[in-house]
């Protein structure tokens, strides 16, 4: 139990790995730059500091994913949680915090712990051989040096600076009295059947007003220290190939050919198409559609494509700075990087999107390290609760070969045995699962550790 686990990255996740571990007995070691050095955008040296908005999103932990993971990290001891719940502001059903109470107090939880040591420093490569646990934890805007040092070791294509968003759906919102099933010319891929592929036709009127509709769509602004974001003709915005020509969607991602629409027999003018997000096929994501729209945007323009007017959307598209790693490729269901089990990651570095998943994401990492330490056989939380749906969709459940950042969403929870019950009655039984379900997973990891 000597040697200390070395935490690098004072933020949600970070602060969350340190008290996690600290609180199951090991000694923590946290580095955080700032202030020496600062990220483009945070403002101060508070660890916890919180970006941008002050929200954690809803509180509502019955009939909303985020607020069953807020009630979920609570019955484990959060510190985040903690340190939030005590310095919430009001925000109707959502759980808004007064972001320099917020920060401070977790800093003073973590510099006033005995087994806490802050060391205020940059880690600018990969950390030394002496360091026997270390957890990465340095987010979103990971400094240069240590970034590059990461894409070293985990290959040139498995750490991107830039999340390109497609919206994702949940299946039972698409309506298949309009969309069908089918892949391309109906050719099989690796793994799958020949109807891999959601497909929504468009007439041309219909394309036409599509196109219209996105060229005149509110945009939503680049930080300034993102302007210069790269596109990579490969993954264009949707609005970029609208603008360069009415017809240049539909040679591109809106592209028709080698489909029938069975409902006449022939092929549609456009489509879109949706590819399976996760492996419970849940959630679809719409191939091709990265966007800048705003939110409200999406929602409004995306839901004239038919099949798609009640579409429910498990999360926008968007594209922002972002650095992340391909995390079903590269970490095991501990979070540990296979080719270096002695490295674990997490917060939004592990492909996590948001505060709270990427705080989750920190306990779960500095539980692990803790039941490492300690030699107990502890497993990952069940897939049927938040903490665990979360874990399992970014090490497992999810598609390495277009792997984007994820909040938390109902969609990445199991069906229920019984199948069949819909809306908020579904979520309501998955909430009673999870939390019944978390509650035997706590239980059992205190008695492992007794
Ligand atoms: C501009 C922006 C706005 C966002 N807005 C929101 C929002 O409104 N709501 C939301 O839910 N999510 C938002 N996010 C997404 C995300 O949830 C947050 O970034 C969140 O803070 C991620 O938590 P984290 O612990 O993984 O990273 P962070 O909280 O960023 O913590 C990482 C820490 O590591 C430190 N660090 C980096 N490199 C090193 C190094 N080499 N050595 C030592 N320390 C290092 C950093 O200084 C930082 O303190 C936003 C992200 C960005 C970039």
């Amino acid at each position: 139990m000597n040697a200390p686990i070395h935490i690098i990255g004072g933020g949600l996740a970070g602060s969350e790995a340190a008290w996690q571990a600290a609180r199951g007995g090991l000694d923590v070691v946290l580095h955080e730059m700032r202030p020496a050095r600062m990220t483009p955008a945070h403002a101060g040296q508070g660890l916890a500091e919180l970006v941008c908005s002050n929200s954690f999103r809803s509180d509502d932990a019955e009939n909303n994913a985020v607020g069953l993971l807020h009630e979920e990290m609570r019955r484990a001891d959060s510190l985040i949680m903690r340190a939030a719940d005590a310095h919430k502001l009001p925000a109707g059903g959502a759980l808004a915090v007064d972001r320099h109470g917020f920060s401070a107090a977790v800093q003073r939880v973590l510099e006033e712990h005995p087994r806490v040591e802050i060391r205020r420093e940059e880690i600018t490569g990969l950390p030394p051989e002496d360091w026997q646990s270390t957890i990465i934890a340095t987010g979103p805007l990971t400094s240069p040096a240590l970034a590059d040092a990461v894409r070293v070791l985990t290959g040139e294509d498995a750490l991107a600076f830039f999340d390109a968003i497609a919206p994702i759906v949940h299946r039972e919102s698409i309506a298949f009295d309009v969309a069908w099933f089918q892949s391309r010319y109906d050719k099989k891929g690796p793994g799958g059947g020949d109807a891999d592929y959601i497909n929504c036709p468009l007439d041309q009127d219909q394309y036409c007003a599509f196109v219209a509709a996105v060229r005149e769509g509110q945009m939503a602004e680049f930080h300034d220290w993102e302007k210069d974001t790269p596109y990579f003709e490969g993954c264009l915005p949707i609005e970029v190939m609208a603008e360069r020509g009415v017809e240049t969607l539909r040679f591109g991602p809106m592209k028709p050919v080698g489909l029938n629409d069975p409902r006449t027999g022939r092929r549609p003018y456009a489509l879109v198409q949706l590819r399976q997000d996760n492996a419970l096929a849940t959630l679809w994501n719409m191939v091709g559609f990265q966007t800048k729209l705003k939110h409200g945007e999406q929602i409004r323009i995306f839901r004239t494509i038919p099949g798609l007017e009640n579409a429910q959307f498990a999360r926008l598209g968007g594209i922002h700075r972002n650095t992340f790693l391909n995390s079903p490729r590269l970490l095991d269901d501990r979070l540990r990087l296979k080719a270096r089990p002695s490295l674990r990651f997490a917060g939004q570095i592990t492909g996590v999107e948001g505060y709270v998943e990427s705080a989750a994401i920190g306990l779960l990492a500095g539980r692990f390290a803790v039941a490492e330490r300690v030699g107990e056989a502890f497993t990952p939380p069940p897939q049927t609760t938040a903490l665990g749906a979360l874990l399992n969709h970014i090490t497992r459940g999810a598609d390495a070969r277009t792997f984007q950042p994820m909040n938390i969403n109902f969609g990445l929870f199991p069906d229920l045995p019984e199948g069949n019950a819909r809306g908020r009655d579904r979520k309501k039984l998955v909430s009673q699962r999870a939390l019944a379900d978390l509650d035997q997973w706590l239980g059992s990891a205190r008695i492992a550790a007794e």
